[in-house]
Formats: structure tokens, C-alpha cells, sequence
């Protein structure tokens, strides 16, 4: 079925003279490397065509990728919209998504808002770029792939896998990854970029080393408020990259950091977990995401304790009717 699915996008694509591509809100190396990655490709592949890639929102972390194009809103009308990595439509970071002439949805999110004209959804894939690597790679003798898209490709399966580490990767990830690498991705380029840190970030880990609290059944968590933001210079998106800080803790397997949104006047909550899902926990607080890896809002501190207590009594059930974790 996904094959009918792919090659409809295809044909969609070669339909349109025009065409948008966008990604999701606070977008992640999945959301940018899948998007600049599918944009280089069409751009390549069809020079006739116009091809936009546009971002309400700019990540500083992955300013190396380079920018996005404003699009005038008159264009829509005639365009075909490509938005990948994006479960919802509230999370798609362009306010004129609804103008385009047709959507196409590629994500890898469950699914919870079909909200395309085409829907491929599957999510079993470990990122986003997995399924654009599969794309590029079904239609190899139409589509044309440069060593930087091949690049931004990779970039997205490396961070979204967690360096391949996540339960989500399978032999077909690493076939995938492998034929991006022979099409010439500069990988030590690629990690200088993701590990080289200054070392104002790493007084930062230090710190967070230091606070990190642990509740009785071993719940790791961080409360980044406004004061230490400031302290550090972080703005939010800099603030919210200490959850996997928290990560490798033994016996401690949910985390969570908690961040101030200053703005919003409330609190980003990342939750991350192994052996035992926090979905659920995700959604009774206003979010959702994946079975490991979720996201949430709080709106005040006590509310942020009460997360805290259920994801604590979560875990105590957890690990006393189960063995063999870590
Ligand atoms: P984050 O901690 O923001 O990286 O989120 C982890 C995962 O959960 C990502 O795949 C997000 O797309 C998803 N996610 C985060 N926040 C929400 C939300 N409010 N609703 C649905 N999914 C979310």
C-alpha cells in the first residue's frame, strides 16, 4: 500500500510547478535535515520547478543547514505543500499551510491528524529522513541526490536515532543510512558540528550534573526556570537540549526536564524514558508524541509536581512487576 502512497506523492510532485516544503514547530536535525534534504533533491531534480522551503520558527543549533525562502502568500494557491515530520496541524511552523492547493503528509509520528491530501504515515520508522532516504531510494532513476542532501538525510536518521540507538532502529535504518553514505555524506564534518561544544555549554552540563533530582522509584528530572536560563544565557531551545542529560542514569528509567517559558508563562516538559512507555503520562499533561520520547506542557509549578508524583508512581509500578531493567 505504501508503495501506491509514494509513488502518488511522485506524481504529485511532477504535477506541480510549484512547490513548498515546511516542517514542525521548535523543528529538531529530523524536521531540517528531511526538509532541506527533500528540497535539494527536488531542486536538483527539476530546475524548472519552484521549489520554497519555509520555517515560521529558526533553530540556532542547526544554523549550519543554512536558511529557509519567504514565500509570498499569493504563490499558495497554485502550490503543492510538503510538510514532513509533523504529526499535527497545529505543530506545522507556517501560519499560510491552509492556503496550498493540495497537502502532502509525510511523518512518522502515530498518526493523530491526517490532516494531508496524501497521507504516508509510518510510524515504525525511527525519523522522518528514514522515510525520505526510502523515497530518494524507490526512486532512484528519477529522483538526482547531491553528497549535501545526501548529508542533511543522514544528519536527521543520526540525531532522530539517537546515534542509531533507539528502539525504533531496525536493519532497514541502517541499509538506509548505509546507501546515503555511498551517495558521499561528509560525516566528520556532520559530527564536529553535532559534538564540538564550547565550553560555556559544558559549565552548563556541569551544572546540570550538579541538580539533577531523583524521586524514591528513581524519576530524573531538572526544573530550568528563569533564573538559571538567565544565569547561562539560554533562550528556551537552548534551555530544553538538557534533557538528555539526564539520560543515562541507572535505575532511573523516565526523565524529564522541565523548562520555564518565560513568553507563554508556562513550563515545556520533555519526557524521556527506557523499557516502559510515558505517552499517556504525555497526554493527561496537554501532549503526547511517542511511546519514549514525549512532549508536554505545564501551567503552573504544582502542576509540574503532579507530573512528577504520577511519573514516579508510574515507574514504582513499573519496576515492582517487572525485572531485568536498568
Ligand atoms: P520533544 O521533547 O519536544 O522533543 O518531543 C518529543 C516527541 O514528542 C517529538 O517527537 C515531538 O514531536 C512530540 N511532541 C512534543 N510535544 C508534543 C505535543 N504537545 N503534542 C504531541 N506531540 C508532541
Amino acid at each position: 500500500m505504501n508503495e501506491n502512497v509514494k509513488q502518488e506523492i511522485l506524481s504529485k510532485i511532477e504535477a506541480y510547478g510549484t512547490i513548498i516544503i515546511s516542517r514542525h514547530i521548535r523543528p529538531d536535525g529530523d524536521a531540517v535535515g528531511s526538509t532541506m534534504g527533500m528540497a535539494r533533491i527536488l531542486r536538483d531534480t527539476y530546475p524548472g520547478k519552484k521549489i520554497y522551503l519555509t520555517d515560521d520558527d529558526f533553530s540556532d543549533y542547526l544554523a549550519f543547514c543554512g536558511g529557509e525562502d519567504t514565500v509570498p502568500a499569493e504563490v499558495y494557491g497554485e502550490a503543492l505543500l510538503i510538510v514532513i515530520d509533523t504529526g499535527t496541524r497545529k505543530r506545522i511552523s507556517n501560519a499560510n499551510f491552509a492556503l496550498a492547493k493540495e497537502i502532502v503528509k509525510i511523518d512518522h509520528h502515530i498518526e493523530a491528524d491526517p490532516y494531508g491530501d496524501i497521507n504516508w504515515v509510518e510510524d515504525f520508522r525511527s525519523s522522518a529522513c528514514e522515510m525520505i532516504a526510502d523515497f530518494y531510494l524507490t526512486f532512484r532513476d528519477r529522483l538526482k541526490i547531491s553528497p549535501e542532501a545526501a548529508t542533511y538525510i543522514y544528519l536527521g536518521m543520526v540525531t532522530d536515532s539517537g546515534r542509531f540507538r533507539f528502539e525504533g532502529v531496525t536493519g532497514e535504518t541502517l541499509r538506509l543510512a548505509g546507501a546515503l553514505l555511498d551517495c558521499g555524506v561528509d560525516t566528520e564534518t556532520l559530527y564536529a558540528h553535532l559534538y564540538a561544544e564550547k565550553p560555556e555549554a559544558l559549565r552548563l552540563k556541569s551544572f546540570v550534573y550538579d541538580h539533577i533530582r531523583l524521586t524514591k522509584h528513581g524519576v530524573a528530572y531538572i526544573y530550568m526556570d528563569a533564573a538559571i536560563q538567565e544565569r547561562f544565557g539560554l533562550n528556551l531551545e537552548a534551555a530544553s537540549t538538557v534533557v538528555s542529560e539526564l539520560s543515562n542514569i541507572e535505575g532511573s528509567l523516565i526523565w524529564v526536564a522541565f523548562i520555564a517559558n518565560t513568553e507563554k508563562k508556562n513550563i515545556r516538559v520533555r519526557l524521556r524514558s527506557r523499557f516502559l512507555g510515558i505517552n499517556d503520562l504525555a497526554i493527561k499533561y496537554h501532549g503526547g508524541g511517542h511511546n519514549m520520547a514525549a512532549g508536554a506542557t505545564v501551567f503552573s509549578e504544582e502542576e509540574m509536581y503532579a507530573l512528577i508524583e504520577d511519573a514516579d508512581q508510574l515507574l514504582g509500578e513499573y519496576k515492582s512487576t517487572h525485572e531485568g531493567w536498568l
